[in-house]
């Protein structure tokens, strides 16, 4: 096959696509024509060139679906033809956590882009192991967005949101409007959500979000307060990544109350905690990391209709447009959701 081009960032704000040959094939690794691929929060970090863990140059773009068009010899689990969504996942299936089934705490867990694999590219080689099939009523474009979903999968289920209660979702990002609807579909009533950016809190009402709060125009622990009877809500979610949110999240909650933190912090050395709140209202915070078995029920949700990924594609771009794509995700003019690139 020949040289093919896959996007990098080279430097902050710098999108450039460098040549690339097809990787060797393992025997239990299937090749895929990629098909779409989604813009991640994780890469708007990489792409100001402030994401802690990956420094430039580095590979991005870990939200992908494609066709199989070629599979190894030993592969069993699919086929060509298939259409399917990528865990971007490398681990490395010997160490105490991947034994456990903990997989996403592998001890030498990497992901697929930090491996130098992108998936703003036009072919990708996964693991038969970590693709997962997308029924015929999936597009490719909701399929490149199972990996987000099973990041807000995997938060709800670690905050063991209930039925009935109540959460407080605080950012209205990809993965903010994904949690509206998963811990909707788990069972929960009262679900407010809380941005700087009304597009987002509008499209958030629009997907069973139950109040929204404009951030910049009230204060959101005050009127969650006001709505829950002084009492708080049971869950709250942390989507952003800044300080003030955080602390809005533990002083929302009700006394026992869980927070769930996804948010990737920039300068996680200048967070500041009011942590007497832990013990006075015996609250919990739980980091949540990436996806462990949650793909599975992501796509599960997809298929019984439970979660809808088409009203948050706002902006398809083709790839060769993606630096433009950076360029609009970061106008707060452009009202962007989620944008994915079709390849
Ligand atoms: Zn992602
Ligand atoms: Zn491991």
């Amino acid at each position: 096959m020949e040289d093919y081009p896959m996007a990098m960032v080279t430097a902050p704000g710098k999108v450039e696509f460098v040549k690339r040959t097809l990787p060797p094939m393992g025997n239990h690794d299937v090749l895929l024509r990629v098909k779409a691929a989604s813009i991640c929060g994780g890469d708007i970090h990489i792409y100001k060139g402030k994401h802690p863990l990956a420094p430039l140059p580095m590979a991005i773009g870990h939200e992908i679906s494609g066709e199989i068009i070629q599979v190894g010899s030993a592969v069993t689990k699919a086929g060509v033809g298939d259409r399917v969504a990528v865990e971007p996942v490398i681990t490395c299936r010997a160490c105490p956590f991947c034994l456990r089934g903990e997989y996403h705490l592998c001890e030498s867990i990497r992901y697929q882009y930090g491996a130098g694999q992108g998936g703003f590219t036009p072919y990708f080689v996964a693991s038969e192991n970590w693709v997962h099939r997308l029924p015929d009523s999936v597009s490719f474009e909701e399929g490149a967005l199972l990996e987000p979903l099973a990041v807000a999968v995997h938060a709800a289920r670690k905050a063991e949101v209930g039925l009935g209660h109540s959460a407080a979702i605080f950012g209205a990002g990809g993965i903010g409007l994904f949690l509206v609807q998963v811990v909707r579909a788990a069972g929960c009533g009262s679900i407010f959500i809380s941005d700087l950016l009304e597009h987002r809190l509008e499209t958030a009402l629009k997907l069973g979000a139950t109040v929204a709060i404009h951030a910049a125009k009230e204060d959101p622990v005050r009127r969650i307060w006001e709505e829950t009877d002084n009492l708080g809500v049971d869950r709250s979610f942390e989507a952003v990544g800044v300080e003030k949110t955080l602390h809005q999240c533990a002083q929302c909650l009700k006394k026992a109350g869980v927070c769930a933190l996804i948010g990737l912090f920039e300068d996680p050395h200048q967070v500041h905690f009011p942590v007497n709140l832990l013990v006075q209202k015996e609250i919990q915070l739980r980091g949540c990391r990436g996806y462990c078995w949650d793909f599975q029920i992501a796509l599960e949700l997809i298929k019984k209709g439970a979660v809808r990924l088409r009203p948050l594609i706002s902006h398809p771009f083709p790839l060769a447009d993606l630096p433009r794509a950076f360029e609009t995700l970061l106008d707060p003019k452009s009202q962007t959701d989620k944008v994915v690139i079709r390849v």
